[in-house]
């Protein structure tokens, strides 16, 4: 028995950051443990992972900028033999986890046993050290030279704007000023930023890693409703929407707490668990 409080002890120590409140006796100490090390970080952690460590990640990035830009040489191909020329074109991305990886962000909250904050994401920011993800500066750079124009809509704030423009500049993205980023003012609803765009451009690409980087008719409180939306729409995909793949967070995670991230590690993981098909 001692045994096993010594090594439920150094369990705790090593993931004190999310488990100082309830040490005090032997048998909070050991449920402690669990909650901490299994539906804390660890769910995070293996997203986080799988995000920065395996091959496979890597590869769709690339597989999926290449598709990408075989679209892209198709729609070019198609307009090339219209009589009317019309308005110049456009591409609409998302930058966190479709160009940019934040990773790392991720992993310090981890490591720290903390969750998103708008102000430790701030800090993040303004270190401007985000890498490129695989594929993203070749394609974009790709399309500028075929003279299609690159506009950044992202839910990041507009008080990001600066920060984010050299960090983009300094992963060598085209179109990093003023003009082509549309950060969130007053709502994460993209509509009206994209349709600024539509107004002057033809947009013939979206790149996201959230379905509401596309239309908001993805916008949906439930996962059944969201996987209902994109049946209904699958013609979309690979030919308007290009999308990529993110494990770490998103609409999906918040649709399975139903809205509600304040609830505690241990509540969250037992609704995980519940939400799980077991057939
Ligand atoms: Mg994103």
């Amino acid at each position: 028995m001692k045994k096993v409080v010594i090594i439920a002890i150094s369990t705790v120590f090593a993931f004190s950051s999310c488990c100082d409140k309830e040490k005090n006796t032997e048998e909070n100490v050991i449920v402690k443990k669990d909650t901490c090390n299994v539906s804390g970080s660890e769910y995070q952690t293996g997203a986080t992972l799988w995000f920065q460590k395996s091959a496979e990640a890597k590869a769709v990035y690339y597989q999926t900028f290449n598709f990408a830009k075989r679209v892209l040489n198709e729609r070019l191909k198609k307009e090339k033999f219209k009589i009317r020329k019309k308005k110049p074109k456009a591409i609409i991305a998302d930058i966190d986890e479709t160009v940019l990886n934040n990773s790392p962000y991720n992993a310090r909250l981890i490591s720290e046993g903390k969750h998103f904050e708008k102000e430790s994401w701030s800090k993040w920011v303004n270190e401007k050290t985000a890498k490129a993800l695989p594929g993203s500066v070749e394609f974009m750079n790709y399309a500028k030279e075929k003279g299609v124009e690159i506009f950044y809509v992202s839910n990041r704030s507009i008080e990001n704007i600066e920060p984010t423009l050299e960090n983009l500049k300094k992963e060598k993205f085209p179109f990093a000023d003023k003009k082509h980023l549309l950060f969130k003012d007053q709502t994460s609803d993209k509509t009206e930023r994209r349709d600024s765009v539509l107004k002057n451009y033809d947009v013939i690409m979206y790149l996201g890693d959230n379905l509401r980087d596309f239309d908001e008719k993805f916008k949906y409180e439930d996962n059944t409703a969201r996987n209902d939306s994109v049946t209904k729409y699958k013609d979309l995909f690979g030919t308007e929407f290009i999308i990529f793949p993110n494990p770490m967070y998103g609409e999906w995670e918040k649709a399975i707490y139903k809205g509600d991230f304040s609830k505690s590690d241990t509540e969250k993981h037992k609704i995980r668990v519940e939400t799980l098909n077991k057939n």
